[in-house]
């Protein structure tokens, strides 16, 4: 593809997630020709933009980062009102998953400045394909938060959600994550996508409850980056559950704390307490 001269325009560039030969001939035509590249860390992205033939005049490169980007999007707008095409990259995959970007897009389209987003790596949909989980209904839930009270409410949100769910996560922080889902998922299939497109990339598929286990019988598993896939909500079948079990479960609703009412019936009848608390939330909710 010959296209020397890029109409004014943003152009949203997605970059390789790991494999060098992930980024398209258009995604390098652009940056090749855009007037301006705004990558959120210069020096990470030297490298690849040297790699891929484009020239480097300093004035091409602006720093756009979380921390500028809202003081920058103003700026960068009138550059393309002027006249220019301008670029966005981040340090991996596509800009403004889990990157800066967001608020340069809302300004131009805000202003009517022509977006042009090109198709390329993205971590997210990269795992979700390979997670054999749903793929008619996700939610990209990005990075969890760190402090406990936060990330145990923000799990228990999604404890109903009836789309595959996915979240990036750092190494350093996979297993205290992890612990968390397990809590929150027990049984729930789950599977942790390592270094993705890499030479050593793995995917481990286990239930939550034995993630942990999983992942710490592989002495690599803290290296590289991670996502986790997390399978949806399946509303129970009252018919999987014999008419007496039914019975006593909502009886016991009645009187106790589902946890409680669930547990006793699961017991009684030697059934699953997951299964079973799954039920009594979905009677709760009728
Ligand atoms: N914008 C990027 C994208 O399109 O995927 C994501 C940027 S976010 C700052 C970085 C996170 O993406 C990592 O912490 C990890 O969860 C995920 N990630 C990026 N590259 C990955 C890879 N090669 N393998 C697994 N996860 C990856």
């Amino acid at each position: 593809m010959t296209e020397n001269v890029l109409e004014p325009a943003l152009y949203i560039v997605p970059t390789p997630i790991g494999n060098m030969q992930d980024i398209t001939d258009r995604a390098i035509n652009v940056l090749k020709h855009a007037d301006v590249i705004c990558a959120e860390d210069t020096r990470h992205s030297m490298p690849l933009l040297t790699q891929i033939g484009v020239t480097l005049q300093k004035s091409k490169l602006i720093s756009f980062h979380d921390h500028n980007e809202t003081e920058k999007a103003e700026k960068i707008s009138e550059i393309i009102e002027s006249g220019k095409s301008v670029a966005i990259i981040s340090d991996a995959g596509t800009p403004l998953i889990s990157d800066p970007g967001y608020h340069l897009v809302a300004t131009c389209a805000q202003k009517n400045i022509k977006v042009v987003p090109l198709p390329g790596a993205c971590a997210a949909i990269t795992a979700l394909c390979a997670s054999g989980f749903p793929t008619d209904r996700f939610l990209f839930v990005g990075f969890l938060p760190v402090k406990q009270e936060a990330l145990h409410k923000k799990l228990l949100s999604l404890e109903k959600e009836t789309g595959t769910m996915i979240f990036y996560e750092a190494p350093r922080r996979i297993i205290a994550s992890m612990s968390a889902i397990a809590e929150v998922f027990n049984d729930r299939e789950v599977v942790v996508a390592r270094e993705l497109t890499k030479t050593f990339e793995t995917f481990y598929r286990a239930k939550a409850c034995d993630m942990v286990e999983v992942l710490k019988n592989d002495p690599n598993y803290e290296k590289g980056e991670m996502v986790i896939i997390l399978s949806p909500y399946r509303e129970p079948e009252e018919k999987s559950v014999p008419d007496e079990a039914l019975k006593l479960l909502k009886l016991l609703l009645a009187e106790l704390p589902t946890k409680n009412a669930a547990q006793i019936t699961a017991e009684y009848f030697g059934l699953k307490k997951n299964d079973l608390y799954k039920l009594a939330l979905s009677i709760q909710d009728k």
